[in-house]
């Protein structure tokens, strides 16, 4: 499959039929489009040019994503605007201060920090994401061309009118582009945290064609092997890619441990479940 591909009904032309999603469901006061700075916000943020929908590009400042990547918005994207999320006496949330707050490291079952990190941002916008099938089944199984993820979406009259499909996290997907579609989006967004993915169903090929053809701009981390690009230590890199990982980012790894040791204290302060006596102890739990 390539970005232009034929079935029995015709031609299928991808980039074409992302620009219509992002044009199908543009509101009036413009899209946040979250930029990561990998491949994907790339033809995203792309995209959206292409379209001519009115849009802001926002980078969640996760302070665990590796320096190059950061550089790299920086210098190539210098309209994206850094964001970072603040709890709610104003503080900014960081990895190292949230692993104390929570009092445990993040783990893959307990991913805390997307919430905190990623995802606080954006509220009563519509987020354009550049989350595609392709990229694991969870994503599958819990996304399409519209994502409602709050709880209870599949309870709105405009929802229950569109062709919706519910999803294991009380969210709703939509995969239709239709008049139904949008009204569900409209009525939501404000209320509920609501995704357009234009490249829901790109491949990586199609992604890598596309930055090609048009000749965009990249993170000099791909040309050095790396797939896909993240937080340093994020638990769902399983622990051969977080050791490696640390091995790269050696001071990210001295990092976590301080925000270990701080964790451990602040445990013993409140009173709180502590199953390791060092940072140490709890590193070698976390990254086994
Ligand atoms: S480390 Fe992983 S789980 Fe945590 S915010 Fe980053 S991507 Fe999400």
């Amino acid at each position: 499959m390539s970005l232009i591909d034929y079935n029995l009904f015709g031609k299928i032309d991808k980039v074409q039929m992302a620009i219509d999603r992002l044009r199908t469901f543009e509101p009036e006061e413009g899209y946040i489009i979250a930029d990561s700075g990998g491949k994907d916000s790339t033809c995203i943020v792309a995209l959206a040019e292409m379209a001519g929908v009115k849009h802001e590009c926002v980078y969640n400042v996760t302070t665990v994503d590796p320096p190059e990547l950061v550089r790299f918005l920086r210098e190539k994207r210098p309209n994206t605007r850094f964001q970072m999320a603040h709890d709610k006496n104003g503080e900014p949330i960081t990895m190292w201060n949230l692993i104390p707050r929570k009092g445990m490291p993040p783990t893959r079952l307990i991913r805390y920090c997307c919430q905190y990190l990623k995802e606080s941002n954006g509220k009563g916008r519509i987020v354009v994401t550049g989350v595609r099938w392709a990229e694991s089944s969870n994503r599958k199984n819990n996304q399409g061309t519209v994502t409602i993820i709050s709880k209870g979406a599949d309870k709105i009259p405009e929802v229950q009118a569109a062709n919706f499909t519910s999803t294991v996290r009380g969210g709703v997907v939509l995969n239709d582009e239709n008049k139904e579609s949008r009204r569900a989006v409209e009525i939501c967004y404000r209320t509920k945290r609501t995704l357009v993915n234009p490249i829901i169903d790109w491949t990586d090929e199609d992604v890598w064609e596309f930055i090609r053809t048009y000749n965009l701009p990249y993170c000099e981390l791909y040309d050095c092997g790396h797939k896909r690009l993240g937080c340093i230590g994020c638990p769902m890199g399983g622990r051969k890619g977080m050791l490696q990982e640390f091995e790269q980012y050696p001071k990210y790894k001295a990092l976590y441990l301080k925000a270990f040791d701080r964790m451990i204290v602040e445990n013993k302060r409140i009173g709180r479940r502590n199953d390791k006596d060092t940072a140490e102890e709890w590193f070698d739990w976390w990254v086994q």
